[in-house]
């Protein structure tokens, strides 16, 4: 690996700056600047620093690093790929499940995933956030349902907001009596850990609410020294932390790089949450894997790591259906003969071990 640890000063946005400090080729220029005006770009000095420029397969380059193939759309790639749209009542919130809703504050993210599932959101002209007035939308939205007993921060990135903002959000939700839990999704740790400010997670901490953050990542090179201490910093203050992380062709589809991830999340004290099958966003065919793919990975990494480092492997149906679990199944019928028993204890299964081995459960008397 050669010595690629050079920091731009500024966040890069153009495809020519990209070009300037050695992150894209000058031959692709032209591709780039065509997703660039489609597309929001942002590379923060900090990830800017831990891309190798000299590895064409660099898995940290891969996530950030805008790419002729995301022209390519295929024809089940949809703008709004999870189906907020369907579920969305009034602007900013997505009530798909009784219990809780997404609040989605900000469309601006320190860096722009190539993947991102809310791609068509933000970007070149593009709103930044809620006006004030659906702000107030929202809010008494979530006051007038009882039933909504967490809120998930989302956007966007709610930790770009600054920590005063922040915090007058976190206390508006906090003084609605059913909104028990504040969940916090941002990947701003990684991409800029000088934002968790000794404000910043004072602000995440409100009282009558309790506050969870869900970090993104998906290289355990994401999970710098800098990054460390952020996350540190945010459990320190009894916060507790969850991980979600995506599926990527390229990036950590093998189980020896998700075991890595997922044991660096555990050493961060971040449990392990969701690891998503990647979404049919427009142009991101290239860093899918297939489901399948995605099954063989798990039960490898079911093989390697305790309870601790396991996520939740899940796909969001399209159309709007939720998450369900991806899956891989270790039990099964043992036939069918079985299966017809009139007394359920009669019944036995096939079961995988975490070597591959099938036993049966129970086994023979
Ligand atoms: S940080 Fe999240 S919302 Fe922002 S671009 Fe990445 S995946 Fe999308």
């Amino acid at each position: 690996m050669s010595n690629f640890h050079f920091k731009p000063p500024t966040t890069l946005r153009e495809a020519t700056e990209l070009v300037e400090h050695g992150l894209a080729s000058v031959e692709d220029l032209a591709d780039l600047a065509k997703v660039a005006a489609r597309y929001a770009v942002a590379v923060t000095p900090d990830v800017a620093a831990l891309i190798d420029p000299d590895d064409p397969q660099d898995p940290i380059a891969r996530q950030y690093i805008p790419s002729a193939e995301e022209l390519v759309v295929q024809t089940n790639e949809k703008p709004d790929p999870i189906g907020d749209d369907a579920h969305s009542p009034v602007s900013g919130i997505v009530h798909r499940y009784p219990d809780r809703v997404l609040f989605k504050l900000v469309h601006v993210c320190a860096v722009y995933c190539r993947f991102c599932f809310r791609r068509e959101m933000s970007g070149p002209g593009k709103a930044t956030a809620l006006t004030q007035g659906a702000y107030d939308n929202a809010l008494a939205y979530i006051r007038a349902h009882s039933e909504i007993w967490e809120v998930i921060l989302t956007g966007g990135d709610p930790l770009m907001l600054s920590p005063r903002r922040l915090g007058e959000i976190m206390a508006d939700l906090a003084a609605i009596d059913h909104v028990r839990i504040i969940r916090i999704h941002t990947r701003v740790p990684v991409a800029e850990p000088a934002r968790i400010s000794g404000e910043m997670v004072a602000a995440l901490k409100v009282r009558g609410a309790t506050t969870w953050v869900a970090l993104h990542a998906n290289h355990v090179r994401e999970l710098t020294s800098k990054a460390r201490a952020a996350c540190a910093a945010i459990v320190d203050a009894g916060i507790p932390m969850v991980s979600q992380s995506v599926l990527l062709r390229g990036v950590n589809d093998d189980a020896a790089t998700l075991e890595a991830l997922m044991r660096g999340f555990v050493e961060c004290r971040i449990k392990p949450y969701y690891l998503h099958h990647g979404d049919l966003a427009p142009g991101t065919s290239h860093l899918r894997t297939t489901l399948e793919e995605g099954q063989a990975i798990m039960r490898a990494l079911h093989g390697r790591v305790s309870g601790l480092c396991q996520p939740d492997y899940v796909v969001d149906i399209p159309g709007g259906h939720g998450k369900a679990p991806a899956g891989p199944n270790y039990l099964s019928p043992e036939d069918s003969f079985s299966q017809e028993r009139e007394q359920p204890s009669q019944k036995r299964y096939r079961i995988v071990d975490y070597c591959g081995d099938v036993h049966l459960y129970p086994p023979e008397p």
